[in-house]
């Protein structure tokens, strides 16, 4: 991703014996955000089996719906006051 700020799509899949669900935990979510800037990004989400993915297991969310109040820098903040 380093240089890229065009991200329209992130897709995350895991094995379907992985205890956790296939999405992006809070500090990747803030990351993505860091780095576009744009709450709609999607993130598409599934299972896998044997390398293929199980599509009744699909999910897709916008990094809005995910992380719905980001961090923001506190650059932006004083800009606003000025
Ligand atoms: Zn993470």
């Amino acid at each position: 991703m380093h240089g890229n700020r065009k991200i329209e799509e992130i897709a995350i899949v895991k094995d379907a014996d992985s205890q956790c669900e296939p999405r992006p935990c809070g500090a990747c979510l803030q990351y993505i955000y860091d780095f576009t800037e744009n709450p709609k990004i999607k993130i598409v989400m599934a299972k896998t089996e044997k390398g293929r993915i199980l599509f009744e297991t699909v999910k897709v969310k916008t990094i809005g719906e995910l992380l719905p109040h980001p961090f923001r820098k506190w650059t932006k903040i004083s800009e606003k006051r000025s």
